[in-house]
């Protein structure tokens, strides 16, 4: 069922790694063209496709005269800054083979935790498809450096397919789908489908990828998580089979176990790194999870972390577990003497909830 639904989508985000675009480190033009191929299919078929692509760095190391994939984080950013727009201009050649135009937007996870940035880059991606373009999308290296560090491009194009509504995520990577251990290796067997994460408990996922790939299956697997837990069917399955992919006929298959959720809360839930912790008396925890009211200064105990109003923070029980996540009201610096007092014992201008109702999430 969920492979049809792959298949039916109207509108899909792909994910490909830098590992699926090159050949010997550098960006190859062959396995670029054989992608696009494939996605233009999807395309002039009438079907909605974002992509989201790696594989900024590895174009970047020829027109720098590197030897190889440079090592240090600012030469990195350097070339995936060279790199970045000669991918994008070979991925607009490419698509233009077919007729189609493609748009960049560079995006960051963290980006997707304000408001209005995920407003905004909602806003971009539907009128360029509206457009009839296909977006590419890949993380902003020169400010965030999440993938150069931990091949989290995963992550972002499952936040890309809530941001856009997308009715399925395709992940292409090296290998052709999920095995319980080293594929290759004796033992390792092929999982085609996961009916929830919670089946993936006794797998190793850190061990079954590739070796190319810095993100391995685990940020697969996690992405894999956050698309599914929002109704996304997902497909994890090897850049040369993209088409068998997007049939919705390779790879393995992860099976929606959520539905969707309003957007504001999304962005935080997933999409945010908390500033700090706010630690609640055992009313407050009662109070926020069980009867989800806004959270006030009577109720918290302690303070960690330095943030401003505005910032994602956490909600931690007595015994310090997160139980909520919500946008904080007040600047870290000005709680302390407001903690544990009656919102009327308060200055009037201190007189308002510390998180908002409407600003948390029970995780
Ligand atoms: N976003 C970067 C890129 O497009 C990072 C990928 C990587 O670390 O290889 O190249």
């Amino acid at each position: 069922m969920s492979r049809a639904a792959v298949a039916a989508a109207r509108r899909t985000v792909v994910k490909v790694g830098s590992s699926s675009l090159t050949a010997r480190g550098r960006l190859s033009e062959g396995r670029l063209d054989d992608l696009v191929a494939a996605l233009a299919d999807r395309v002039r078929a009438g079907q909605q496709v974002v992509l989201v692509s790696s594989g900024a760095i590895a174009a970047g190391i020829g027109p720098l005269g590197l030897r190889a994939r440079p090592r240090d984080l600012a030469t990195q950013q350097a070339a995936a800054s060279v790199g970045q727009l000669l991918l994008a201009e070979r991925y607009a050649v490419s698509f233009a083979r077919f007729g189609l135009r493609v748009g960049q937007v560079l995006l960051t996870a963290d980006d997707l935790h304000r408001r209005g940035h995920y407003r905004n880059a909602e806003r971009t991606l539907e009128r360029l498809l509206a457009l009839g373009v296909v977006p590419i999308v890949n993380e902003n290296d020169t400010v965030a450096t999440h993938e150069i560090r931990f091949g989290d491009n995963d992550r972002l194009a499952a936040l890309v397919a809530h941001v856009v509504h997308a009715d399925a995520l395709v992940l292409l990577t090296d290998v052709d789908g999920l095995y319980t251990g080293k594929p290759g290796r004796p033992g390792a067997e092929f999982i085609a489908d996961v009916a929830s994460p919670a089946e993936l408990s006794g797998v190793d996922v850190s061990r079954s990828g590739s070796h190319v790939g810095s993100g391995g299956m685990t940020t697969k697997v996690d992405a894999a998580a956050i698309a599914t837990s929002e109704g996304i069917p997902t497909v994890l399955a090897a850049a040369t089979r993209a088409a068998d992919a997007l049939a919705g006929e390779a790879g393995t298959i992860f099976h929606p176990a959520g539905e969707r959720s309003a957007s504001r809360l999304f962005w935080l839930r997933h999409a945010t790194t908390p500033r700090g912790r706010l630690q609640l008396d055992a009313g407050a925890v009662r109070a926020v999870v069980l009867r989800r009211t806004s959270l006030l200064p009577a109720g918290v105990t302690g303070v960690t972390g330095e943030f401003y109003s505005g910032e994602p923070v956490d909600l931690v029980d007595p015994d310090g577990v997160p139980v909520a996540r919500g946008l904080v009201g007040y600047d870290a610096a000005d709680l302390p003497p407001l903690l544990g007092h009656r919102t009327t014992e308060l200055p009037a201008e201190f007189r308002r909830e510390l998180v908002h109702r409407d600003d948390l999430v029970v995780l």
